[in-house]
């Protein structure tokens, strides 16, 4: 039997059997049983029909500083949901197994109902949802469902997008997430149309969107070697910030690790995104962050009044020093920008023992310093599973439940060299590394993959 999809918001007829998709400012007309430029929504009998709802990569438990998002509840625990597809087409994309259906794998994804996905966050005490990975913008009739959902339950959401995305789909957003990361690739539109096959213009006019409705907003920019890393490039993004949103939002010079078309060129150098960092200080941005880095000290958040440091980070990993439950400095009083800043501390649990246990012994490298841990043969059973660093003193437990089977964990500090997880049930555990934040590792090699674009075909 043909896929019948869901219905779909943000269309309108086009021809006879055929209809236009007012989503993003794509605006893809697909004749009938054929799919848009996403492959995710294509046209049925006159009408769009989304054909991933609720169709999802693993729900994943991660850290809010994942999605570079250094200002809201540090150290919160958030429950990462990628789906499938994409609007744009990044020659350097750092996701493109699962944005790009014709590489996907049908294998990987999941089926979950925007109760599961509730469900799992209040089972496991996870206050936040995050729609990540690819890019939430093209599974968006789940991603509003699921949200005005868990706002009921008391959960709050995050939406991290490229936001080539029509301006209607906005104001429904504007309504159900509480929470914007929003990622700026570059100011040059050239730039937009031949290395994402997107526009500049209405991604800068929805970022203006949400910072005049005055949502919670930070912004990124991944930054890559010989694309967009000039002075020129940099400065340009800076001014634009400075012009139309402000000095105030917290900025994110991200480091791009080579993928996709684009490998030719080594990982973005420390020395690069440094001297991003330093071009907004000097021209007045107030919080300038450097993801995917582990440099100590370049991403603490500090007290404009005094310099003390308010939030000292070392990789994902957030420690609140100096600040007070109404987010002033603990020093000179000054009001931080920091929300909620003591709402993601002391989450983890206190270590446990085991008399037999298995165990899984992970060790950081330069090329990956968290890792994906999934459960194997769970099958949505509770297991708990200790979690010891080397190198230093810290032991943690983790519990899963309600379905809930991957999680990632990161390095805590420059002296810890690795993880030790034991367990004593039947599950059974592997690591995928993380190469950079809100990247999804992929599993390795199953002898057959099933393509995506062949179970969706109309
Ligand atoms: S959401 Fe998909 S189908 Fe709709 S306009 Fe954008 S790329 Fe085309």
């Amino acid at each position: 039997m043909k896929p019948q999809g869901t219905a779909a918001q943000h269309w309108i007829p086009f021809r006879e059997n055929r209809a236009e998709c007012r989503l993003c400012p794509r605006h893809c007309r697909p004749k009938n049983e054929r799919m848009g430029f996403c492959g995710v929504r294509g046209t049925l009998e006159g009408e769009i029909r989304s054909f991933n709802y609720g169709q999802s990569l693993a729900a994943t438990e991660e850290v809010i500083e994942t999605e570079a998002v250094n200002h809201f509840s540090p150290g919160a625990r958030i429950l990462s949901m990628g789906n499938v597809g994409c609007m744009m087409a990044c020659s350097f994309c750092q996701n493109w197994e699962t944005s790009q259906t014709q590489y996907l794998d049908y294998q990987m994804v999941r089926h979950y109902t925007p109760q599961q996905v509730v469900d799992i966050c209040l089972a496991n005490q996870i206050p936040i949802i995050s729609w990540t990975y690819n890019d939430p913008v093209v599974w968006h009739e789940f991603v509003v469902e699921t949200s005005r959902l868990a706002h009921k339950n008391g959960i709050k959401t995050l939406y991290k997008s490229a936001f080539f995305i029509e301006a209607e789909p906005v104001n429904e957003l504007l309504e159900c997430i509480d929470i914007f990361s929003l990622s700026l690739k570059s100011l040059n539109d050239e730039f937009y149309r031949k290395q994402t096959k997107a526009r500049l213009a209405p991604v800068l006019e929805r970022i203006r969107q949400v910072a005049a409705s005055g949502k919670y907003l930070e912004l990124s920019q991944l930054v890559i070697p010989e694309l967009n890393d000039s002075n020129k490039d940099v400065e340009q993004t800076i001014d634009w910030v400075l012009q139309y949103i402000g000095a105030e939002v917290p900025l994110h010079f991200v480091a791009f690790h080579p993928a996709h078309q684009y490998t030719h060129v080594e990982r973005t150098s420390i020395e690069t995104l440094k001297n991003a960092r330093e071009l907004a200080l000097q021209k007045g941005m107030k919080y300038v962050y450097l993801g995917n880095t582990h440099e100590p000290d370049l991403n603490n958040t500090v007290c404009q009044k005094c310099g003390t440091v308010l939030v000292k980070r070392y990789g994902l990993h957030s420690q609140v020093e100096n600040l007070d439950s109404h987010s002033n400095c603990t020093q000179c009083g000054t009001r931080s920008p920091i929300l909620y800043p003591l709402d993601g501390i002391n989450q983890s649990s206190p270590g446990i023992k085991f008399s037999t246990p298995k165990q899984l012994e992970i060790h950081w490298h330069n090329e990956a310093q968290s890792a994906h841990i999934l459960q194997l043969g769970g099958q949505g059973k509770t297991d708990t599973l200790s979690i010891r660093s080397l190198g230093i003193e810290r032991v943690t437990s983790k519990t899963l439940s309600a379905g809930l089977d991957r999680f990632i964990l990161s390095r805590h500090s420059s002296e810890e060299t690795g993880i030790l997880i034991s367990w004593d049930s039947d599950c059974h555990y592997q690591n995928l590394e993380v190469l950079d934040r809100a990247h999804y590792p992929t599993n390795p090699g199953s002898e057959q993959t099933i393509s995506f674009r062949t179970c969706l075909e109309i």
